[in-house]
C-alpha cells in the first residue's frame, strides 16, 4: 500500500499527520510513504528526519499520486487528491456536521472519507482516539495560556516582602480536557474547583485533589450515557447550573471551560452577567471557542476584555503544541491502521463496530448513519 501524507492548508493548523516513528512502523508493515515536502516544519520535524526514516518526500502531486491511504489532521480539499487510486482511504478530522460540503464532495471524488473524532468510545479504542490525545495537550495549554495572561501568580508564595495569595481556578467540564486541565492548575500551585453534568466525573474530580461543585437540587447525568458524552440539559438544570455558577466564579481568579455536546453548539455556561460578577483581572479562558463558546463573548485567537476580565481561546489549541501534537496523532492513526491489519492481504480491513462508526463516504455515497436525516 502505498500511505500519503500531506502538508496541512487549514489557516494556524501546524500539526502533522506522520512522524518519523510512525513512518518507521508503517513501513515495517509492509508499505510505502510519501510525504509532501514541508510538511513536518511547523511540528520540528524535517523533510531530513522523514527521508531517513525512509519515506520518500516530494512534491504534493507526486505525494498523492497512486496513494491507497492518505492521512491528514483536518481532511484535505478533496481536489488536492486527485491522483489517489480509486475509492482510496483518507483518515483525519471531517468535521462532518459542520462540513458537510466537503463530505459530499468526497464521495463525489469516490474516496472513503474516515473521520477520526467519531472513533467509538470504546475501551480498545482508546488508542485510536484523537479526540482523547488532542483534549489532554488542551487541557494543559488552556491553563498555561491562562497563568501567562493573569497577572499574578497561581502558587502561594511566602516571602520576606509578605505572602502571595495562591490563584483559586474553576474548572468547567470535566472530560478528558478537563482533567489535565484540574491537574496542571494543582501543580502550578492553585486552588481548583471543578464541574460537570455527569455525576461519575465528582470522583475523578476529588481523586486529583480538587473541589466538586454540583448541581444537587436536579437530577443531571448520572451514568456516563451513550459513549460517555453530555446531551444538552434540560431548562430546570441549565437554571440550577446558572445559580451555582454565579456564586462560585465571583471568587475565582481563573476559570477553564471545556463543555461539549457532541454535534452540537457548545453549550452557553457563563453569561456577560455573571462576568461582571468577577473580579477585575481575571482570567477566563473558553476551550470551546471553536465550536460557538460556552463563555458569552468568547472569540477565538482574540484577548476580549469585559468587565476587567480577560477571556481568551484559541481556534485551534492542539496546533498550539504541534511537536506533542502530531506525535499523538501520529501514532492514533497507526494505532488505528495497524489494530486492522491483514497481514495476507497487505492492507487493513476494517471490523463493522469501527468501520461504520467512522466511515463517512463508500462508492460514490455518505453512508454514515450519523450524517442520515
Ligand atoms: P467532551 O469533550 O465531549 O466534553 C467535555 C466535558 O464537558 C464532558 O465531561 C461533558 O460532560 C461536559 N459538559 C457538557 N455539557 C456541560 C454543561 N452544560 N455543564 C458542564 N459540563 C458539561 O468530553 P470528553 O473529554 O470527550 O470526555 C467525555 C467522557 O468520555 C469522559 O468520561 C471520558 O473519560 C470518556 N472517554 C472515553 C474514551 C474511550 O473509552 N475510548 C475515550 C475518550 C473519552
Amino acid at each position: 500500500m502505498k500511505i500519503a501524507v500531506l502538508k496541512e492548508q487549514a489557516a494556524g493548523e501546524t500539526r502533522v499527520a506522520a512522524t518519523p516513528e510512525t513512518v518507521k512502523k508503517f513501513i515495517g508493515l509492509g508499505n510505502e510513504v510519501a510525504i509532501e515536502s514541508g510538511a513536518g516544519l511547523h511540528a520540528s520535524i524535517t523533510d531530513e528526519a522523514f527521508a531517513e526514516a525512509g519515506a520518500s518526500v516530494g512534491k504534493a502531486a507526486a505525494t498523492v499520486k497512486d496513494a491507497d491511504i492518505v492521512l491528514g489532521i483536518q481532511a484535505p480539499d478533496e481536489k488536492a487528491l486527485k491522483g489517489a487510486k480509486s475509492g482510496a482511504w483518507v483518515a483525519a478530522l471531517f468535521d462532518p456536521f459542520s462540513d458537510t460540503a466537503r463530505v459530499e464532495a468526497y464521495a463525489a471524488a469516490g474516496l472513503e472519507a474516515l473521520a477520526m473524532e467519531f472513533m467509538p468510545r470504546i475501551t480498545r479504542a482508546q488508542s485510536m482516539d484523537v479526540l482523547s490525545s488532542q483534549s489532554n495537550l488542551s487541557g494543559y495549554k488552556a491553563v498555561l495560556a491562562a497563568a501567562d495572561t493573569y497577572g499574578r501568580a497561581f502558587p502561594m508564595m511566602m516571602t520576606a516582602a509578605g505572602t502571595v495569595q495562591a490563584a483559586k481556578a474553576f474548572v468547567m467540564g470535566v472530560g478528558v480536557a478537563g482533567l489535565q486541565a484540574i491537574a496542571t492548575a494543582r501543580r502550578l500551585g492553585a486552588q481548583v474547583s471543578a464541574t460537570d453534568v455527569r455525576s461519575a466525573t465528582k470522583e475523578q474530580i476529588e481523586s486529583l485533589g480538587a473541589k466538586a461543585i454540583f448541581v444537587e437540587d436536579v437530577a443531571g447525568i448520572e451514568g456516563e450515557g451513550s459513549g460517555g458524552y453530555a446531551t444538552e440539559m434540560s431548562d430546570e438544570y441549565k437554571a440550577a447550573q446558572a445559580k451555582l455558577v454565579s456564586e462560585h466564579i465571583a471568587k475565582q481568579d481563573i476559570v477553564i471551560t471545556t463543555a461539549l455536546i457532541p454535534g452540537r453548539a457548545a453549550p452557553v455556561l457563563i453569561t456577560d452577567a455573571q462576568i461582571a460578577t468577577m473580579k477585575p483581572g481575571s482570567v477566563i479562558f473558553d476551550l470551546a471557542v471553536a465550536q460557538g463558546g460556552n463563555v458569552e463573548g468568547s472569540k477565538p485567537d482574540e484577548t476580549v476584555e469585559k468587565h476587567g476580565v480577560k477571556i481568551i481561546g484559541y481556534a485551534n489549541t492542539p496546533a498550539q503544541l504541534p511537536a506533542d501534537a502530531s506525535a499523538l496523532f501520529a501514532r492514533n492513526h497507526f494505532n488505528f491502521l495497524s489494530a486492522f491489519w491483514d497481514k495476507e492481504a497487505g492492507k487493513p480491513e476494517l471490523d463493522e463496530e469501527i468501520g461504520d462508526a467512522i466511515r463517512l463516504t463508500q462508492s460514490g455515497k455518505v453512508v454514515n448513519e450519523r450524517l442520515q436525516g
